[in-house]
């Protein structure tokens, strides 16, 4: 037997991450709806910016992200010493499970949350727990129940990817006074900035009010700049010291941090790209009813959408639209093998998913 360095206890079981496929068969152009970017690309001048910082790529960024932090905490009326920055929210996602737990923890989150959650919390050798959800979201009470002494962290994706739905001000505030004090409760907003429901909060006064609720969000969807990987937390003062402690000097790059600030200051691209998402969430769903189709309720920017389990199932869908160059997310990882995802792109982009889901349908 030869000895070979193994990883720590948990490493092993973690599932990789599946990202959505780019590439469908036959090298046509496709159209990809399997990753929720933003359906109008990036700002112009989040470009520009970009464009222009390239030729100073040989320095090293500024690792406290001042510029940066500045326009977020501008944008959305924060206090800028209570915002960290990460390469996506993924790498935030990753930071608090490693801070805040390890063996013998436990990581709460909800039945469909979002797989990055299971992921960093075997890296770290901790134990995930899931809560089940009602009707496809995320069930207060539920958590709360599973929540005990080991529980140190509780995710809730609001809304939440992949099924779309969210939870009000309300309950977020109902999860925080039901959990236990020692557990941090992150809210992941990754899709906040596309929310125009007056009973939906990103959680910013949950953060304001304590020492043990964090907020995450992104400039991946709305703002469509997956590619650079940015990301923001707001937290109290003691979270924001153990990120700062943990994270690399230098973990977003000066090009996503110029960029980020451009597209922070580009407010009409911000509005188009809500107004566009709020008239795609109105009329393809519409279009689906009108083929014996239903989608889940959504507040994001992309529909789960279910299949009959016999005949026109989603597995058959997915073939069906990957063979016309169009790329749907399935999500049977997740426990949901009857739905498929579908990101609300462009408008012509929906025209040819509705055009192939017809002929699917009649098919
Ligand atoms: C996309 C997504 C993220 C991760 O986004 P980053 O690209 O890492 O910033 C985090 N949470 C949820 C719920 C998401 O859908």
């Amino acid at each position: 037997m030869t000895i070979r360095p193994e990883p720590k206890p948990g490493v092993m079981e973690i599932s990789p991450y599946v990202g959505g496929k780019s590439a469908v068969p036959g090298g046509r152009k496709p159209i990809k709806l399997s990753s929720n970017e933003g359906a109008l690309g990036p700002s112009p001048k989040a470009v520009e910016a970009l464009a222009k910082s390239a030729m100073d790529m040989h320095r090293y960024p500024d690792g406290g992200a001042v510029a940066l932090r500045a326009a977020i905490a501008k944008r959305f009326g924060l206090d800028a010493e209570r915002i960290v920055c990460g390469a996506g929210s993924d790498e935030l996602i990753a930071l608090l499970i490693k801070a805040y737990a390890g063996p013998g923890d436990e990581v709460l989150y909800s039945q469909y949350g979002f797989v990055m959650y299971p992921i960093s919390t075997h890296a770290a050798g901790a134990t995930p727990v899931t809560a089940p959800e009602k009707g496809y979201r995320s069930d207060v009470e539920a958590l709360i129940a599973k929540a005990g002494p080991k529980t140190k962290l509780c995710f809730v994706a609001n809304p939440n990817n992949p099924t779309g739905s969210f939870i009000t001000g309300a309950e977020l505030k109902r999860l925080r006074d039901g959990l236990p004090p020692h557990t941090l409760l992150v809210i992941d907003a990754a899709y906040a900035e596309y929310v125009s429901r007056n009973d939906y909060s990103a959680g910013v006064e949950l953060v304001d009010a304590g020492a043990n609720t964090v907020m995450l969000r992104t400039f991946s969807k709305m703002f469509a700049m997956g590619g650079l990987r940015l990301g923001w937390a707001y937290a109290p003062a003691n979270v924001v010291d153990v990120l700062n402690r943990v994270r690399g000097p230098f973990n977003v790059s000066a090009q996503a941090q110029a960029a980020g600030v451009a597209a922070l200051e580009d407010l009409a691209h911000q509005d188009a790209s809500r107004a566009h998402n709020e008239r795609m969430l109105a009329w393809f769903p519409a279009e689906l009813a009108k083929l014996g189709l239903s989608a889940l309720p959504s507040v994001g920017n992309f529909v789960l959408i279910e299949f009959p389990k016999a005949g026109k199932t989603a597995a058959a869908a997915n073939e069906f639209l990957m063979a016309r160059a169009i790329i749907p997310r399935a999500v049977a990882n997740y426990g949901l093998p009857d739905f498929l995802r579908v990101t609300l792109g462009a408008e012509a982009e929906m025209r040819e998913v509705v055009a192939a889901l017809t002929d699917f349908m009649k098919a």
